[in-house]
């Protein structure tokens, strides 16, 4: 397969490709997204095998009005309707009850969908022009860490897709925030750049899924089961104090394995290979955190040290996907 790289003034093909049951990369606001018809099971047939994704790990379904909702939904909770009004369009992806219509091969058979109504004006002119709903994963092969710039998507999609739209975005660097609205309770399945907090403020009750909380209770967000976001490096986690943490990391590193150090803030260490300095908050964390890790396997890094420390809001998503990268690998100095 030939697979056409075009820029944002070409989303016309795209989009026709889309509604002939093609598969387009595009931009987001939180991380490149891979598409195809929602409504199309030969289309959503093409994501799976092109990323490699395990056929039970349900897509999300991208919108570009508000109203679409009404195609997937059965019903819309009164905590939905609150956090559509505040948060969309966004990096907020909502859990409803599924019509009946809505393809298994969308939900892997849950009587669930999750939607999205995202900000950036990519993917919501190209969802409007191809004038159909858009079931998009992230846009890397199943288990790397999501792509945040095109080259990335380039590496890992190239000839496996139609269309990849190389256009501005990934201001997150994170994927969406998932939450749960299909019933009475308002749970976040998968942490994001909407916080707990943001959300607390408009449903005080609302709170994380227990697999997000304990390690040991199987996460509700079926894609959380998976080993994720993993560079080919090795990764250890370095956590606590900064001082503390940076004292353990230059213990360890020598000129014998070729190491490097994913920073938090600003860091000098004598014997590291390649550091690469992820931010000064869990924003900029968040933002870099993606390509960091590409970065370090494109330089041929073979163990990689992350300093980190445990914070609340954007905090809890960079944790998420930052222990997961490195499979748990973690040491608290
Ligand atoms: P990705 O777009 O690759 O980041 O993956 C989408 C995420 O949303 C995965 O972790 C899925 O498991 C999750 N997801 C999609 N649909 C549902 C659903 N109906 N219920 C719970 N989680 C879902
Ligand atoms: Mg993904």
């Amino acid at each position: 397969m030939i697979t056409k790289i075009i820029d944002t003034s070409d989303i016309e093909s795209a989009a026709k490709c889309l509604k002939n049951g093609g598969t387009v990369v595009f931009p987001t606001e939180t991380v490149y997204g891979l598409g195809a018809d929602a409504f199309n099971p030969d289309a959503i047939e093409k994501i799976y095998i092109a990323k490699g994704r395990p056929s039970d790990n349900p897509l999300i379904v991208h919108i570009s009005d508000i109203s679409d909702v009404s195609f997937l939904a059965r019903s819309i909770t009164p905590n939905a309707k609150i956090l559509m009004e505040i948060f969309w369009p966004g990096p907020l992806t909502l859990i409803f009850k599924k019509k009946d219509n809505v393809p298994d091969k969308v939900t892997a058979g849950l009587d669930t969908v999750a939607v999205r109504y995202p900000s950036n004006e990519t993917a919501r002119k190209l969802i409007k022009q191809s004038g159909v709903l858009v079931a998009a994963p992230s846009a890397n092969l199943s288990g790397s860490p999501s792509p945040t710039i095109c080259e990335d998507v380039v590496s890992d999609l190239n000839g496996r897709v139609d269309y990849i739209i190389d256009g501005t975005g990934c201001e997150i660097g994170l994927e969406s925030t998932v939450v749960d609205v299909s019933g009475n309770e308002t749970v976040i399945l998968r942490p994001g750049g909407i916080t707990l907090e943001m959300i607390k403020e408009y449903i005080p009750n609302a709170k994380l899924d227990g697999g997000l909380i304990d390690e040991k209770t199987i996460p509700k967000c079926p894609g959380l089961k998976y080993k994720h976001y993993s560079p080919k490096a090795e990764l250890i986690v370095v956590q606590g104090e900064r001082e503390n943490v940076r004292k353990y990391i230059s213990s360890k590193l020598n000129k014998s394995r070729k190491a490097g150090v994913l920073s938090y803030g600003e860091a000098e260490y004598e014997n590291a290979e390649l550091i690469i300095n992820a931010g000064n908050n869990m924003e900029e964390y968040a933002h870099n955190l993606f390509s960091a890790l590409r970065t370090f396997d494109k330089k041929g890094i073979t163990l990689i040290y992350a300093e980190f420390n445990i914070e609340d809001g954007m905090g809890v998503a960079v944790r998420n996907r930052l222990y997961k990268a490195a499979n748990h690998n973690i040491i608290e100095v």
